[in-house]
């Protein structure tokens, strides 16, 4: 049973606002399921604005980020954004981005340029073998030099370094590469989980629960009892703000109880019945309290947050939840 004291979302320390979910790529990875699959939704100007305008009211934000999907299918929101930023005072740490869009260096830096006019400071530029299925390595060291001459060696962040130095070494810069094959040449054993030390910032959530699971051990869902996620659901050091204006705390996308009208709404139990149960208890809580019926994968679960999405999608089919949202992220 749920606690029935109220509660509500701390104060917001340092996040994201996503300006769509439709991406170039459908990395297996990731965790908000972008792809350009997704319906060409981007934050509007006036709920941009909305948006930064919550955030700057925030008593203890350090800082954002920009983010998508890809932001950069959308440039006028995307420039719109870092102007509105910095007329609020909010300080934009970087903009996240795949280099899909990075096709000469004359382009490249002239885009770079543009943001840093807006205001800009400093982009993430994402390598892995995930990005590498849709984008060649040619084009996120383009995006990386280009970069550093923009904004300097201290506004770029390559996610990660380490990966991009071994796909330097390995592999054909000219061309994409499936998972299957990287993972060969590379030697990495995915059988034996080393796609995920390779990569050791995955998160087991999102697309990566659906497709990456190879190799990781399996537990059965009861044996994920007893661990409750208000820690993580209150952790507002890596927020996300989708392109609805859905607040979504900790590593959790898909439970949304405030939105950027109301970033800190009273939590309890009748209204928010999904969190409560897994702040109080966790996945096996909420699977107990609020959907008896849901039948677990007998192969069992690679994490706690792996149970609570298959939990969730189950509970979403009913129609009941208006805090598991939105449809793009449930969406098959
Ligand atoms: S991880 Fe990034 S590049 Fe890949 S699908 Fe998600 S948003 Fe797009
Ligand atoms: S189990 Fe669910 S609520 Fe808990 S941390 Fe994972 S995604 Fe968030």
């Amino acid at each position: 049973m749920s606690s029935t004291t109220p509660t509500t979302i701390p104060p917001l320390l340092s996040g994201g606002v996503m300006l769509t979910y439709r991406c170039t790529n459908e990395c297996k990875h990731c965790l908000y399921r972008c792809s350009p699959r997704q319906d060409k939704h981007f934050l509007s100007e006036s709920m941009i604005d909305a948006a930064l305008s919550a955030l700057a009211s925030e008593p203890s934000l350090h800082g954002i980020h920009l983010a998508g999907g890809e932001a950069t299918l959308h440039w006028k929101g995307l420039l719109h954004a870092i102007r509105s930023a910095r007329r609020l005072g909010i300080v934009v740490d970087y903009l996240e981005t795949n280099a899909s869009w990075c096709n000469d260096d004359r382009s490249t830096r002239e885009s770079f340029l543009r943001l840093r006019e807006a205001g800009l400071d400093g982009v993430l530029i994402s390598a892995s073998l995930f990005h590498n299925e849709f984008i060649p390595l040619a084009k996120t060291k383009r995006a990386v030099r280009a970069a550093r001459d923009v904004f300097g060696p201290r506004g770029v962040v390559v996610w990660t370094p380490e990966v991009l130095d071994r796909m330097e070494r390995e592999l054909d810069e000219n061309r994409v590469h499936s998972l299957d094959e990287s993972t060969r040449i590379l030697r990495i054993d995915s059988a034996r989980a080393e796609l995920w030390r390779f990569h050791g910032y995955l998160t087991p959530n999102g697309r990566a629960v659906e497709q990456l699971t190879e190799g990781l051990i399996r537990r059965p869902a009861e044996s994920y009892r007893n661990e409750p996620c208000r820690r993580t659901l209150e952790d507002t050091t890596h927020f996300h703000i989708d392109p609805f204006g859905n607040l979504f705390t900790g590593q959790c996308p898909g439970i949304s109880v405030a939105n950027i009208g109301n970033l800190h709404p009273t939590i309890d139990a009748d209204r928010f019945p999904v969190y409560c149960q897994l702040a109080e208890g966790g996945p096996v809580w909420l699977w107990r309290g609020l959907a008896p019926d849901f039948d677990p994968d007998p192969r069992g679960y690679v994490g706690k947050c792996h149970l609570c999405l298959d939990i969730r999608k189950h509970l979403r089919r009913t129609g009941r939840y208006e805090e598991l949202r939105p449809d793009e992220y449930y969406r098959d």
